[in-house]
């Protein structure tokens, strides 16, 4: 079965009346993290909202509608599929970068997680014979050596799906040791060289990866780099935007962020 089919599913906007862009997001399908993040608002903020903040971002994005990067959402098909199981708080941040997973990967659930009960449809999902599913998580927390693999050998007729626990990194290891439903799994450790080579890549300095970085690495992995490098392109044009928009400062749209991801988007030129 296909992993939560992005089937249009109406916002209530009605906290938010008047936003023309808002009320035209509403009727695109949402994606699963979209869903979980509105599930999760209902549920236990209604009573918290505070005047007018959520006029200011776009529900499309989640970044003010001045900085909106709605127009700049990638599509590119992919063999795998993610699997995000979220703690509990993580839809509801803005900076979240598992939405940016499933603005992109068109197979992507997403999922709460909580230590004493499991969503049937999870489960549904990790035993689907289409997928060959991998828990991404650090080898060295593994009890069991003979479960981790350090690269993602194709199947046939199977496609790679990634779970990724999308927490801080105390609440994830938390998640990975009392979630018994994936024990049984491999577990895809990520290895020094390569992370050190995304690093040197991306320029980066510190050794945290985001959830979204964590999915490239995983789709480079399983030998899909344009999607990969267009992953990690819309990240840099988000917290771009996302920066942005904190700091009042207004978007460069010819940027280095915004032409890299533009020149991603392009279809490749064919060969004379
Ligand atoms: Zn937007």
């Amino acid at each position: 079965m296909p992993i939560q089919p992005a089937t249009a599913q109406p916002l209530d906007l009605a906290a938010s009346p008047g936003h023309s862009a808002s009320n035209a997001v509403a009727r695109l399908s949402l994606h699963a993290v979209a869903r979980l993040r509105a599930t999760r608002l209902e549920r236990s903020l209604k009573p918290f909202i505070a005047r007018g903040s959520r006029k200011e971002r776009c529900t499309g994005c989640r970044v003010m509608h001045s900085h909106c990067l709605c127009a700049l959402r990638p599509s590119v098909p992919t063999t795998a599929g993610v699997c995000l199981i979220m703690c509990d708080i993580e839809p509801l941040k803005p900076s979240n970068t598992g939405w940016l997973i499933a603005d992109m990967v068109a197979d992507t659930a997403a999922f709460g997680w909580a230590r004493t009960a499991v969503d049937p449809t999870l489960l549904e999902m990790l035993a689907d014979p289409q997928w060959q599913p991998f828990v991404v998580f650090p080898g060295e927390y593994v009890e069991a050596a003979e479960r981790v693999v350090t690269e993602v050998r194709p199947v046939a007729g199977k496609r790679p799906l990634f779970i990724l626990l999308d927490a801080t990194w105390s609440e994830a290891r938390k998640m990975f040791r009392k979630s018994p439903y994936l024990d049984h799994l491999p577990v895809l450790s990520l290895q020094p060289e390569q992370l050190s080579n995304y690093r040197l890549r991306r320029s980066k300095r510190d050794d945290h990866l985001c959830t979204s970085e964590v999915a490239a690495l995983c789709l480079e992995l399983a030998g899909e780099p344009h999607a990969a490098d267009t992953l990690s392109a819309y990240l840099d044009v988000f917290t771009n935007h996302y920066l942005n928009a904190k700091n009042s400062v207004k978007v460069d749209w010819e940027d280095a962020a915004h032409l890299r991801l533009r020149a991603l988007g392009e279809p490749a030129a064919t060969p004379d």
